[in-house]
């Protein structure tokens, strides 16, 4: 067994991004070659609903699945696939945008809006795929219980049991791990697997160093994750997959590998032919 050292530590930064929300950008295109195939994690951690209600306008996306999950709040959503729905508390919107989507993501005001929104990079082979959209229902959401932890599997398998997606393009084990005050937690994975969490509430202590909440903590080579939670205990997401190690070439919400798929991406959006499926 080897346990899994801290690789780096990033709390991101406030950004507003839409047509005014403002979020925690946790890692972003800085961060690409150490988080491959993981692109951008934004949080949003808010009770004021003047930070969230302008929402994100009619946007297009290109190259890329985006992976929505509230663990309070709601957001509203419509898509040029003709998509229309609400991501509602403990649920979750994967988002295949392919060869081209256009949609809005509109937050709705709520006691609290409290969530993430991960970008999945995609395989080369794979960028002009034909979109896919998945509305995971939190009852659809599987949860292991075990003394001290409950593990909800988004997409993956844990312990035998899977999630409700398995990643057609990239395998992801996406976990929302919740422990009780004091429970030292393990996993075991691929060694060379890029991992990450996210520390929602709650605070760990991993490799030597205890980790408040609103930061991530990206691991390095190891098959064994373990990690303790401290005395308010702790809830986190965990995101691992294997890294592409291809090309990236990133304009705003289309992440290609060459910058002439950008241009054309650009070209296609001026000219009205950008989406090629609905
Ligand atoms: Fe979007």
């Amino acid at each position: 067994m080897q346990k899994k050292p801290i690789k780096r530590i990033t709390g991101g930064l406030v950004q507003y991004d839409g047509a005014g929300v403002k979020l925690v950008r946790v890692i972003g295109r800085q961060d690409v070659k150490d988080f491959d195939p993981f692109l951008m994690l934004d949080a949003f951690d808010a009770t004021e609903s003047e930070d969230y209600v302008k929402g994100f306008p009619w946007h297009p996306h290109r190259g890329i699945e985006t992976v929505t999950y509230l663990i309070e709040g709601m957001i509203e959503h419509g898509d040029s696939l003709g998509n229309r729905g609400t991501i509602n508390d403990g649920c979750c919107q994967w988002m295949t945008a392919g060869s081209g989507i256009i949609h809005q993501e509109m937050p709705q005001e709520s006691p609290r809006m409290l969530g993430t929104q991960l970008w999945l990079n995609l395989p080369q082979k794979d960028k002009m795929t034909e979109p896919a959209y998945r509305d995971i229902r939190a009852a659809e959401i599987p949860m292991i219980e075990n003394p001290g932890s409950q593990v909800r599997i988004i997409s993956g398998t844990y312990q035998q049991v899977s999630g409700p997606v398995q990643g057609a393009y990239v395998k992801t084990l996406y976990l929302d791990v919740s422990l009780e005050p004091n429970v030292t937690w393990s996993l075991e994975l691929d060694a060379q697997d890029t991992l990450f969490i996210y520390l929602v509430r709650g605070s760990v202590e991993t490799d030597g160093q205890q980790v408040p909440y609103h930061r991530a903590i990206l691991f390095g080579e190891g098959d064994t994750l373990q990690l303790r939670s401290l005395d308010e205990g702790a809830r986190f997401f965990l995101h691992a997959a294997k890294g592409l190690g291809e090309p990236i070439a990133w304009a705003g919400p289309i992440v290609m590998n060459t910058r002439e798929e950008l241009l054309l991406a650009q070209k296609e959006l001026n000219d009205g032919t950008f989406i090629k499926h609905s």
